[in-house]
């Protein structure tokens, strides 16, 4: 469909760029994006992705909007607290762009409905915070063959890739077999982490949900991206498919998304590694969440 005259207006930043152009936008205008999670990387993200005019927009989130969220989750407001985040999402979305068609869903994400409220999506951004969910969430974008856009923030480290076998490139499953054990996973409340930080790997998913969208550029499939910002260091290790891996190896064992992964059954993860980079990446005990 021809963009109209609000919509030249609106993305004129978008219309004259290379790699977008009308041809570009318009292919945004007809995408389709489910985030999952509308918390601190799901804020951004699907602010930037609203504000790009996506054309709809699923935000999957399952809890109410609490005080200690607002340090980063900048899709809420004090006025928020106690809403549903999905639907609090939804009112700032359709806010900042009337134009895109935001769909809230108010549920958490589960084997029995994630098959179904993935399926009218093109693209998945991974914005959960806990490791049985983001197992959940790549089972079934694999199962699906949908590219998922993962991000994951700790402390003052964070990462990002683009997770899709289908094209190149390892899953989730790949780049952390197994859970970390539980033994792992401090005790006594939620980890620390800087509230600007989910900010920018938030961002970086939703630039590069954009790039899958328009097909230009060069996606971070099959490259983890490291980020410490308490360094404001930024570099990335190569990650390789995993040709015996449960989900996406050649002979999978799972052929539905599980709730939970077979071992471990942690809920939050271990704080990040303590400062300087880590030789190479995959060690879940400080995988980010
Ligand atoms: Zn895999």
């Amino acid at each position: 469909m021809p963009l109209d005259h609000d919509q030249l207006r609106r993305y004129a930043r978008h219309l004259t760029l290379r790699d977008v152009g009308v041809e570009g936008q318009t292919r945004i205008c007809s995408a389709r994006v489910l985030c999952v999670g509308a918390g601190g990387l799901g804020s951004p993200a699907a602010m930037y992705l609203a504000a790009a005019g996506v054309g709809r927009l699923g935000i999957v989130d399952g809890d109410a909007v609490d005080v200690s969220n607002l340090q980063r989750q900048i899709l809420h407001g004090t006025p928020d607290l106690g809403r549903s985040k999905a639907d609090s999402a939804k009112a700032m979305l359709q806010r900042l762009n009337p134009q895109v068609e935001v769909v809230s869903h108010a549920v958490r994400l589960t084997r029995a409905n994630a098959p179904d409220l993935i399926q009218p999506y093109d693209i998945v951004v991974d914005g959960t915070d806990n490791f049985p969910a983001r197992y959940l969430v790549n089972e079934a974008c694999v199962l699906l063959g949908k590219p998922c856009v993962y991000g994951a923030v700790s402390g003052w480290e964070g990462q990002a890739s683009v997770l899709a076998p289908h094209l190149g490139g390892p899953c989730y499953r790949c780049l952390y077999p197994e859970p970390p054990p539980p033994e792992t996973v401090p005790a006594g409340g939620e980890p620390g982490v800087l509230g600007a930080l989910p900010g920018i790997l938030g961002c970086i998913q939703a630039t590069e949900t954009l790039k899958l969208i328009l097909g230009r550029g060069t996606p971070l499939i099959g490259r983890l991206l490291l980020v410490n910002a308490l360094d404001m260091r930024f570099r990335e290790v190569n990650i390789r498919r995993d040709p015996q891996c449960p989900v996406c190896g050649a002979q999978p064992g799972i052929t539905a998304p599980t709730d939970a992964p077979p071992a471990g059954g942690a809920t939050a993860p271990a704080p990040a590694a303590g400062g300087r980079e880590a030789a190479t990446a995959p060690d879940i005990r400080q995988a980010p969440r």
